[in-house]
């Protein structure tokens, strides 16, 4: 029966285990009728050093120490003892057994121990063998001794393959191997930090990783190894690489619009003049012709031509975004919809034309005959891509632009948009195609069918307005434009529409034409002069001023072109209302450079007539500003 107990005893797997069997065991064996156990820290100071046990107060009873070694655990109080005639016996026998008991206690405490350890190394060793990241241990030689499955899972060799290998062996041939460097600084005490370098896989693929080595100290802390974290980045360096081919792509693709802009704004300013010439003389001499006269037809012709010509010197600058605008602060929703009327008939029955306006937009400013440019330009291409019955979608939306998304959108800022966003269901374009849609004169389309200069008028537009343009198509599948407005605060205007058929008639006004362009004085003057308008010519601003000077009656309106050699349109303006008070002025400009305010754009309410001009657009523009 003890034998059992003692066995049981000795095979405890805790210490309180161990101990609760101690206990059982002296009861049974000398039935105290009281027992206490003292731990160590609660122990009375005994009366000589190395004592062992005692007896108690009430004499009927003794205190045994448990130690073991040099370990003291507490001590066993049996007080009371049944029969206490026997203690004497009872004690020489406790004796004994307490150095057997603490053996045991002392055994199970080391085999608890021996486990917690065990336990967490196994939970480490868990950690690392799950870990997706490869965690290599390394002597300081570089020899691996440990390789987890995420090792494993990473560069594809198992574990007896490269145990007691170097990790060179995973460099492609003819890269530099950061390792025994990193190593060499490890041994000396340094850290060592991470690097990026490129492995070569089992199966020859190429790998980027990140490496960050750490040195593995002993317990004494000293380094006796390193430890490697390597990290597989090869897609996340390839997004990277992506995107940043992408933006290369769109910066490079920004360079070459803004020079082809600069050029094509260029010409088409000079040829816009000759043709403002070409169409005024025209338009003059078919006055002179009767209509039976065969010289009427021909000059017809070369009337229509030239205005055709205007329409794409119109175009070009546009997209150079040196047309002249008045831009008023205006609600999309209100404009579109004046539109859609004339759109629906330009795409004709079979292709279904539907509007789903956000309501309560926020306003904008720009000038409303830009908004028709786009939407015509748009709405023509999604006709011609589509074939039969189709769909064509207008939305408008507001929109806020985060930091992020500016991050890889080249060209886009962060900040309030009116969005328009203009879809159809056509045949879509490649890639190929889409690179270069906003180029001038590019064109899928037959001679004669397209000019190209559809969406880099769309373009320019939206650049010279701050806003940005946005393509998403796949072919077959259709396409949508973005266009993203900035956004306006402001009282919207409606716009409006003048009549105009007929050249209106002067009061005998004194008219002051300053343009250094000969031609186009003359005929501006040739114009004028019979529809009762008196008309002074300066081919310079100084010319002007000394003509003003000179001349005895008052001159009502001021005529001029922006940009001149001397000094500006407006400035000359000034110069001369300071001697001619209540004198008005109409400006007129192939463009605007950077004379008006370098904002090519012109302050709402000023009398503008933009460059090329017929005769009606002239005399209408001369009343509107005289009255
Ligand atoms: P054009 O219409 O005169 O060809 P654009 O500048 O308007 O010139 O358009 C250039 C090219 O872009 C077109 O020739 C066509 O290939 C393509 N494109 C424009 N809009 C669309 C669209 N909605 N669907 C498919 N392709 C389009
Ligand atoms: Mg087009």
């Amino acid at each position: 029966m003890v034998i059992d107990q003692m066995n049981e005893l000795l095979s405890s797997e805790s210490e309180a285990q161990a101990f609760s069997r101690v206990k059982e065991l002296f009861n049974q064996l000398f039935a105290p009728g009281r027992m206490v156990w003292i731990p160590r820290d609660n122990m009375p100071p005994l009366s000589e050093p190395g004592e062992e046990s005692y007896w108690t107060e009430s004499g009927r009873g003794f205190g045994i120490i448990l130690s073991h070694k040099a370990e003291v655990f507490g001590i066993l109080e049996l007080d009371d003892l049944a029969f206490e005639q026997y203690k004497e016996r009872y004690l020489a026998l406790a004796l004994p057994l307490s150095k057997v008991c603490s053996m045991a206690i002392a055994n199970a405490r080391a085999t608890e121990d021996r486990a917690k350890t065990q336990h967490a190394l196994l939970q480490a060793a868990r950690i690392v063998e799950s870990s997706d990241d490869a965690i290599i241990g390394k002597t300081l030689d570089g020899v691996i001794v440990s390789w987890n499955q995420g090792a494993k899972n990473i560069c594809g060799y198992d574990r007896d393959q490269v145990i007691g290998r170097s990790t060179s062996f995973l460099i492609p041939s003819g890269q530099y191997d950061e390792m025994p460097q990193l190593l060499e600084k490890i041994r000396a005490g340094q850290s060592a930090g991470s690097f990026e370098t490129v492995w070569r896989t089992s199966d020859e693929r190429l790998l980027n990783v990140s490496i960050q080595v750490s040195p593995i100290l002993n317990d004494q802390g000293k380094v006796v190894g390193a430890s490697s974290i390597v990290r597989d980045i090869t897609l996340e360096k390839q997004k990277v690489e992506r995107e940043r081919a992408s933006l290369n792509a769109q910066l490079q693709q920004a360079q070459k619009m803004e020079s082809v802009g600069r050029l094509a704004g260029g010409v088409a300013h000079d040829y816009n003049n000759m043709l403002g010439v070409i169409m005024g003389f025209a338009e003059m001499a078919l006055e002179k012709v009767l209509p039976e006269d065969p010289l009427h037809s021909d000059l017809m012709e070369i009337q229509s031509a030239a205005r055709r010509s205007t329409s794409i010197t119109r175009q070009l600058l546009a997209f150079a975004r040196k047309q002249t605008i008045t831009p008023v602060v205006l609600d999309l929703n209100k404009d579109v919809e004046q539109m859609l009327k004339m759109l629906q008939r330009l795409i004709g029955e079979d292709i279904d034309l539907a509007w789903h306006p956000q309501p309560d937009l926020w306003t904008v400013r720009l000038d409303p005959s830009q908004i028709d440019q786009i939407l015509v330009n748009l709405c023509v291409n999604a006709r011609d891509a589509i074939e039969g019955v189709g769909k064509i979608t207008i939305e408008t939306k507001t929109v806020t632009i985060d930091e992020s998304y500016c991050a890889d959108h080249l060209g886009f800022r962060p900040g309030d948009f009116v969005m328009l966003a203009f879809s159809d269901d056509g045949c879509g374009m490649d890639e190929a195609t889409l690179n270069q849609i906003f180029e001038p004169f590019f064109t899928t389309k037959g001679v004669g069918i397209g000019t190209g200069l559809g969406l880099s008028t769309v373009y320019g537009i939206v650049k010279q307005n701050n806003g940005f343009i946005n393509v998403y198509s796949e072919p077959g599948k259709g396409t949508t434009f973005r266009i993203y407005f900035p956004r306006f605060d402001g009282k919207s205007v409606e716009s409006f529409l003048v009549a105009k058929d007929k050249a209106p008639i002067g009061l005998g006004e004194t008219l002051l034409v300053v343009e250094d362009e000969a031609s186009i004085l003359k005929l501006i003057a040739k114009i004028l002069t019979p529809l009762n308008y008196h008309v002074l010519q300066a081919n310079s601003p100084s010319e002007a001023i000394r003509l003003a000077e000179e001349y005895d009656g008052r001159i009502s309106l001021l005529i001029a072109d922006v940009v001149m050699p001397e000094v500006n349109g407006l400035q000359l303006y000034k110069r001369l209302k300071t001697m001619i008070p209540g004198l008005k002025c109409l400006f007129m400009s192939g463009y605007t450079a950077n004379a008006i305010a370098h904002r090519n754009m012109l302050d709402d309410g000023v009398n503008f007539l933009p460059k090329p001009f017929s005769k009606i657009d002239l005399t209408v523009k001369v009343r509107a500003a005289l009255s």
